[in-house]
């Protein structure tokens, strides 16, 4: 018999929608012209991109000339903050947050060894930047903010519409204007993102995490920004992501952002209650057990949770081992060492933090799939707490 398999990772990437797939195929096989061509192959294509274009544009409320099709999320955060510096043409100050992925940290830090100035904002405990601090933050001399909408490891989602006005004020009374970009890669298909209500200049998303396909990303660029190219080539994008466009990727994308929005309300009502199901569950059945992120300001996909006296890595490989995929989001992940750079920031002790891990829900979960969590995670953190050495000494101090 297969083995049941339990898939609490959606934060990291998510299925492919059937529906998605279907709107694709064509442009594997049949429409495969280069979309740069002038004959009827090219032309297919190009209207394919045209229209996933305009489509994306209408659901972001923004005109089809401000989006730009990239190679994933990472790249479009990359456009967005080399591109904006670049085109300024001199070094200065770029305020982001310690909470960002590492498609912006690292950006930062790189740029930081390069002469650039960064302000790293801190967050509350529940992993919110305070829009105080980032007026605060704001020098002669800023090109730059960039500031995460929902981060993936918590959920927590940042006040981009009220640092934006602020941004805006600050703006209308300097001779050279601050850009804003958000990461919205955790929040696309979670939330109606409107680049307006928002009001950033630049937005980035990404098709995998919203049931799209993998490898193709979204960066809006606000008309009359000045920005430049970071890749050289063709004509592509206009000239800001050159590369032949992924049509069959980019025509999924489209569709799976669109079938994320008709089904919002209802899937996030369902995986809310996911969510809140499996919380109460770890609650009622585990002791010592600490919440991460108050899912107040949050989206609803995300919990994270430390089992104290754990590691968080070992849960994460015996839940695998019970067929269950969950992440630990923990730097450590990613082959670096120490605990996650987001709990530190939210000031979670560094032993706790290590002991954390982020179920993300999606839509294609079912009760019955926490049911069988909860039915397997108590054994495995006792199991592990019986291998603890700190959680023995406790137990012996409270006897
Ligand atoms: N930004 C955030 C907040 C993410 O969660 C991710 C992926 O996990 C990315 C950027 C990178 O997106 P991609 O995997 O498409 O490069």
């Amino acid at each position: 018999m297969d083995k049941k398999r339990v898939y609490l990772d959606n934060s990291a990437t998510t299925a492919v929608n059937m529906e998605v797939i279907k709107e694709m195929q064509p442009y594997f096989s049949d429409a495969y012209g280069n979309a740069s061509s002038f004959h009827y192959f090219g032309r297919q294509s190009k209207s394919a991109l045209d229209n996933a274009r305009s489509k994306v544009a209408l659901l972001l409320n923004a005109s089809p000339e401000e989006i730009f099709f990239t190679g994933c999320g990472t790249e479009a955060d990359n456009i967005a903050i080399f591109g904006i510096l670049n085109a300024c043409g001199k070094k200065g100050h770029i305020i982001t947050s310690k909470i960002e992925h590492h498609a912006v940290l690292y950006s930062c830090k790189y740029l930081e060894e390069n002469g650039y100035e960064v302000t790293y904002l801190g967050v509350d405990k529940d992993g919110v930047v305070s829009v105080e601090d980032f007026k605060k933050s704001v020098k002669d001399n800023t090109m730059l903010v960039t500031i995460m909408h929902a981060n993936n490891e918590v959920g927590a989602l940042q006040p981009i519409a009220e640092i934006a006005a602020e941004l805006k004020k600050i703006n209308e009374i300097r001779k050279d204007k601050i850009y804003f970009h958000t990461d919205a890669v955790q929040s696309a298909g979670k939330l109606r993102l409107d680049v307006k209500k928002l009001n950033v200049d630049l937005l980035a998303i990404s098709g995998h995490k919203f049931n799209g396909p993998k490898g193709v990303g979204v960066l809006y660029v606000r008309g009359g920004t000045n920005i430049s190219p970071i890749t050289f080539g063709g004509h592509h994008e206009r000239g800001l992501r050159p590369g032949t466009e992924n049509v069959a990727c980019i025509v999924g994308l489209a569709k799976a952002l669109e079938l994320s929005n008709v089904n919002l309300e209802a899937n996030n009502k369902t995986i809310f209650n996911l969510r809140e199901k499996l919380k109460k569950g770890i609650l009622d059945k585990i002791p010592e057990v600490i919440i991460n992120g108050s899912g107040n300001k949050a989206v609803d996909n995300i919990l994270n949770v430390s089992f104290n006296y754990i590691e968080g890595e070992a849960l994460l490989l015996m839940l695998d081992m019970r067929g269950i995929a969950v992440s630990t989001g923990s730097a450590c992940a990613s082959g670096e060492a120490g605990p996650s750079h987001v709990l530190k920031a939210m000031n979670v002790d560094t032993v706790v933090a290590q002991s954390a891990i982020r179920f993300s829900f999606g839509h294609n979960n079912t009760q019955e799939e926490v049911d069988y969590a909860l039915e397997v995670l108590p054994k495995i953190v006792s199991d592990l707490r019986f291998m603890s050495p700190v959680w023995k000494q406790k137990r012996f101090e409270n006897k």
